[in-house]
């Protein structure tokens, strides 16, 4: 497989062509921001742990009959992936009350649950990516009814499998971000990336933070803690 030209940079990713018109190559950063941008750093070594560990979440999910864009581990920050057009929603599942719904509502973090939630914001860094619900989304023309019952299956079936796979590992999975895409002949698949940039995964037993939001609220401990949670999950594997 041949890497061709960059089509993209992202925030945290660079995306390039192949010599397959299916296939895309992306490059994972340690570059991180947060806030829409406003806020701009590095994590020394996070774009090797967010590659491998989205990699392997994403071949369990596999494993579980849920279809991803994965198909090849290049390098330490490398990997071969289906080219999708991406849904411009980003979906996030909850468990625990965290992060802007403890803000936009008002109630403290950590609140648990009975039954987790799901819900849409448009993807769209000018806008700020606003929250949106599914007959806004339908208006928008950004899915159709079913892509968006489809999305929402997948997206609490892997909120259930990974729930168990970090519970395993000692980590409690508060709530994550996941986007997906359509294959050329409409399949939805999942997209993007699982790690503890998109992810908030709390240490079971002290409640310490184990993600991105050690970046965002400069608690201290980034490296430290993106390594952590990798190693869970490579004891994991080796247990
Ligand atoms: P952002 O665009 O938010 O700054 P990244 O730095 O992670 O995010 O850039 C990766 C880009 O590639 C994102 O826009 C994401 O939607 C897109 N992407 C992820 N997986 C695929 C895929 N399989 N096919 C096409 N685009 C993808
Ligand atoms: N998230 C993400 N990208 C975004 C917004 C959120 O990966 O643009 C993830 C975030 O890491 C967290 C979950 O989605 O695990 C819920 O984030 P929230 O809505 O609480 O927003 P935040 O306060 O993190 O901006």
């Amino acid at each position: 497989m041949e890497k061709l030209e960059q089509l993209y940079e992202g925030k945290a990713k660079k995306v390039y062509r192949t010599d397959s018109p299916d296939l895309l190559i992306v490059d994972y950063k340690d570059d991180a921001t947060a806030f829409n941008g406003l806020k701009k750093g590095t994590i020394g070594g996070k774009g090797v742990i967010n590659n491998q560990m989205s990699n392997r979440l994403m071949q369990i999910l596999e494993q579980h009959g849920v279809p991803t864009h994965f198909v090849k581990e290049l390098s330490q920050r490398e990997t071969l992936v289906r080219k999708v057009r991406i849904v411009p929603l980003e979906v996030i599942v909850r468990n625990i009350s965290a992060g802007s719904f403890s803000k936009r509502y008002g109630v403290e973090e950590g609140m648990v649950f009975d039954a987790p939630t799901v819900e849409f914001s448009y993807k769209n860094d000018e806008l700020g990516d606003p929250l949106l619900n599914t007959d806004h989304a339908l208006a928008l023309k950004l899915a159709t009814a079913e892509e968006i019952d489809t999305i929402r299956n997948y997206a609490l079936q892997i909120n259930e499998i990974l729930k168990q796979f970090w519970l395993e590992c000692g980590v409690t999975l508060v709530d994550f971000k996941l986007e997906f895409g359509r294959m050329d002949d409409g399949t939805i698949i999942l997209a993007d990336e699982i790690s503890p940039d998109t992810s908030r995964l709390w240490d079971i037993k002290t409640g310490e933070k184990l993600d991105k939001d050690r970046f965002r609220r400069d608690l201290g401990g980034v490296e430290e803690a993106y390594e952590e949670i990798m190693k869970r999950l490579v004891d994991h594997e080796t247990k």
